[in-house]
């Protein structure tokens, strides 16, 4: 299976050479804002297997510690990165429908009117990214 990705405009591409261990969608406001969309899935990928193939990202430090990555020219929102573990969104994966989610996050945040019925846990706010060990 191959585990590729990248921008809209494609200037920006990047491979994964082991399957993400760890995946999870977030409902909190900041990424609502940074992706535009009501909520935003993140793939975490084993640490070494993941590398940068084509393009540079620009980045923008969200919050002290976290760093977000996104295409310079075209806008899409790429990674959320904290205390150097390193997300990729899940839209800009090739194939986002190879990814088999843990848990929902951030549910305090959630929408009205966003019903989840995939079964999957909810935290009301963040989880653990190495491994995914709840916090609260
Ligand atoms: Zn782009
Ligand atoms: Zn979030």
């Amino acid at each position: 299976m191959e585990w590729t990705g990248g921008c809209l405009c494609g200037s920006i591409r990047y491979r994964a050479s082991e399957a993400p261990h760890w995946a999870s969608y977030c409902h909190c406001g900041m990424c609502r804002k940074i992706s535009g969309a009501p909520f935003t899935g993140y793939v975490q990928f084993p640490e070494g297997s993941f590398v940068w193939t084509q393009g540079k990202p620009s980045q923008y430090p969200s919050s002290s510690g976290v760093t977000r990555r996104f295409c310079g020219d075209c806008g899409s929102s790429l990674t959320f990165e904290a205390d150097g573990v390193l997300f990729l969104t899940l839209g800009s994966l090739d194939f986002p429908e190879q990814v088999a989610f843990d848990c929902h996050t951030y549910t305090s945040s959630r929408l009205p009117g966003i019903e989840l019925a995939d079964g999957l846990p909810h935290f009301s706010g963040p989880v653990g990214g190495k491994g995914g060990r709840p916090i609260d």
